[in-house]
């Protein structure tokens, strides 16, 4: 088995799905006591978000491409960016290792294809639902991204980082981010990607008939497989 190394704390919350979603995959498939091999780099958030809002990625790419490479000097045989949003600096960390680095991007991609799915809604981050970094790796797949009204994306980030990153879960929010599912479909969507790692400690597949897809377990499902050399 592989030793998986894990960039995380972004937030710690989402975290915890990660190591939960990592070693039930290697036990679900293993069985016993077997469990996942993984290196973990916990970072500290608050400096990261502040520099994310400052439009500071050459620092957070820094920040990140150090631990990376303390990652892999503790031996972990490939990479994965616990969090969405910080796939924006994917290639300074990538170019900073000489390990692979497991994209959530495209490991989502790959899952979507399998399914035929062509016209996606994405939910994360401001960043990641209107910057390039994340929409080009489904675009060019030729999968058509739909994103929610700018209203409703405020609400979206602001519940990311006030609440979900903060461990809170409130229903009133749940009812929010549903109400943003469904528009999404009715204007077209024939899913919707959770693509913020916290989303999924708000919202669960039986809350809404809308197929969601969501990016920690998509992830966590891949770096599983990949561990244990079944791609
Ligand atoms: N975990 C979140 C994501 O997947 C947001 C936190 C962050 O900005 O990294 O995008």
């Amino acid at each position: 088995m592989k030793t998986i190394g894990l960039l995380g704390g972004m937030s710690w919350e989402s975290s915890q799905s990660y190591y939960r979603l990592l070693n039930e995959g290697i036990k679900s498939r293993l069985g016993g006591l077997h469990s996942a091999r993984v290196i973990l780099y916990s970072v500290d958030f608050a400096e990261i978000e502040a520099l994310q809002h400052q439009g500071d990625w050459e620092a957070t790419a820094n920040i990140l491409a150090k631990a990376a490479r303390s990652t892999e000097a503790a031996g972990a045989d490939f990479l994965m960016i616990g969090t969405n949003t910080m796939h924006k600096v994917a290639p300074e960390i990538a170019e900073a290792i000489n390990i692979p680095l497991l994209h959530i991007a495209d490991a989502t991609v790959r899952v979507l294809k399998n399914d035929g799915i062509s016209r996606v809604g994405l939910l994360g981050t401001r960043f990641t639902m209107e910057q390039a970094f994340y929409r080009c790796s489904l675009e060019q797949a030729g999968i058509e991204v739909l994103v929610p009204h700018e209203a409703e994306r405020n609400d979206i980030h602001r519940i990311i980082y006030e609440e979900l990153c903060q461990g809170q879960i409130l229903p009133s929010s749940r009812d929010n981010y549903l109400a943003t599912v469904d528009s999404l479909a009715q204007r077209g969507a024939q899913a919707v990607i959770l693509g913020c790692t916290e989303i999924g400690l708000l919202v669960r597949p039986p809350d809404t008939s809308v197929p969601l897809y969501d990016t920690t377990e998509i992830h966590a499902d891949a770096a599983v497989r990949l561990a244990l050399g079944e791609v």
